[in-house]
């Protein structure tokens, strides 16, 4: 095992990985800016290293920066957490050529996994479902114009390069194709450096279900059931759920040996996430995330597997620390994503914590770097806290949801916690009947 990892992280995922690597034995670098000086990640590693100005692209993004980190600390490793580098194959390669680990896949399989195009003609062909569509990029208008035809509108325009739900243009009729594919061009292009799009038929009211694999690059790969993530807003995930409400154990079991056999053929190294639309009993594969998730506790509560450790193993050669007949879930796992945001207008709410207090009890995890008297910086996400809840079914795990927000409190600055109290004490959410439209278009719908 590794002796000192380099976390090139802020906020709650630097401390999860922390945690995985103190329970290892493993020394810990954080990295951080100039406005993280006084982050709990930065207080709780073993070294630290400032990398930069406040800015991402100046710090958290800068790779130079964050490979002379590695240098300066002797750190032999590093975790990229989510976002950030996580999914960055240069970054990948340039540690590579260093001799320092990368604890994540190999580069080429995030560069090929991260250009959507060639993830789902990848997906395809290893006999992945995939949302019909182009067969690759698309280039030009008139060659859009007859594709969606022969898909059926409504179809949507999606950017190549894309994530976090930008670059994405859902087109009604034939006579707004044009201005979307202008659109989601510019949008790519700004966000991304690439202005490259495809398009997928749209789906009416699926279901986003993922699956999480662990593959130890050797063509030994499992699964570790699936998550719904369909409560989203503006594409983002907002609740998560293990296992899916609506899936059979034999729906369960047939896309997750499809997905590890798939992860087994591509001698897949790490942990990854094949995320899939779901509807009237039929899976199509959207995108491969290539990195650990910010829902990756639901499925650590269910199965007991911490994921961060066996990423940790897999990095340094020692394989899963477990086989897929091993895998057994039990009960059922939910995790709201708490976030420094005006729950009426979604407006980010940086500012100082003046109190925080964390409910806990039986089968109830927090994940957060914030405390009381912390000063959120306005340059990061507004995620602040996870609340992760396990029961020994739904029922039990609600119930158990809506105490512990009840007892969470955190003031000084507004959260999306009212809105997820409401969430967690509506009807269609206890009887598990939503889709990915139901957040915006039922539940935040103005009367
Ligand atoms: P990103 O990487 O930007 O998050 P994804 O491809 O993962 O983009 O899609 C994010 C979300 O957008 C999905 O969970 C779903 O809600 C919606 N979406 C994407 N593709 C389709 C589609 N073909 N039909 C309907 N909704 C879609």
């Amino acid at each position: 095992m590794f002796k000192k990892v380099l976390i090139a992280n802020r906020g709650e995922i630097a401390l999860r990985v922390m945690a995985a690597c103190r329970e290892l034995g493993i020394r810990t670098v954080a990295v951080h800016s100039t406005a993280d000086t006084q982050a709990l990640h930065v207080r709780l590693a073993d070294e630290r290293v400032c990398i930069g100005k406040p800015s991402s692209r100046d710090s958290y993004l800068n790779i130079a920066n964050v490979v002379s980190a590695c240098e300066i600390s002797g750190a032999e490793a590093v975790h990229p957490g989510y976002g950030f580098l996580s999914e960055n194959a240069a970054f990948a390669r340039e540690l590579e050529t260093r001799g320092i680990a990368f604890i994540g896949p190999t580069a080429e399989h995030i560069r090929l996994m991260g250009d959507k195009v060639q993830a789902k003609r990848t997906a395809r062909e290893l006999g992945i479902p995939v949302v019909p569509g182009s067969a690759g990029a698309v280039d030009s208008d008139d060659e859009a114009a007859r594709l969606a035809g022969e898909i059926g509108y409504p179809v949507i325009v999606k950017a190549s390069a894309g994530g976090g739900g930008r670059g994405m243009k859902v087109v009604r009729q034939a006579g707004e194709l044009r201005q979307a594919l202008a659109a989601a061009r510019a949008e790519a292009q700004s966000a991304f450096g690439d202005g490259t799009v495809y398009i997928e038929k749209y789906l009416a009211q699926p279901r986003h279900i993922e699956v999480q694999v662990l593959g130890d690059g050797q063509g030994g790969a499992i699964h570790l059931g699936e998550r719904d993530c369909s409560l989203q807003r503006r594409h983002q995930k907002v609740w998560e759920e293990a296992h899916a409400p609506t899936l059979t154990p034999e729906s369960r079991g047939r896309i997750g040996r499809i997905v590890a056999q798939a992860m087994s053929a591509m001698r897949y190294r790490g942990a990854g996430t094949i995320e899939f639309l779901y509807e009237n009993g039929e899976f199509y594969f959207i995108e491969m995330n290539t990195r650990l998730q910010v829902e990756h506790p639901v499925t650590e509560a269910v199965t007991g597997v911490d994921l961060v450790i066996e990423q940790l193993r897999i990095a340094a050669g020692l394989g899963l620390s477990v086989t897929q007949q091993e895998i057994r879930s039990q009960g059922h796992a939910i995790e709201c994503r708490i976030t420094a945001e005006d729950p009426d207008t979604f407006l980010p709410s940086p500012g100082r914590v003046t109190q925080f207090r964390a409910p806990g009890g039986l089968g109830v995890r927090v994940d957060s770097a914030i405390y009381t008297g912390y000063e959120i910086p306005p340059y990061y996400d507004s995620l602040i806290a996870k609340l992760i809840v396990h029961g020994r079914d739904r029922t039990e795990c609600l119930a158990r949801l809506r105490r512990a927000l009840d007892e969470c409190l955190i003031e000084g600055v507004k959260t999306t916690l009212p809105l997820l109290r409401r969430l967690a004490a509506d009807p269609d959410i206890a009887a598990g009947q939503y889709d990915i439209h139901w957040l915006e278009q039922t539940f935040l719908a103005p009367p």
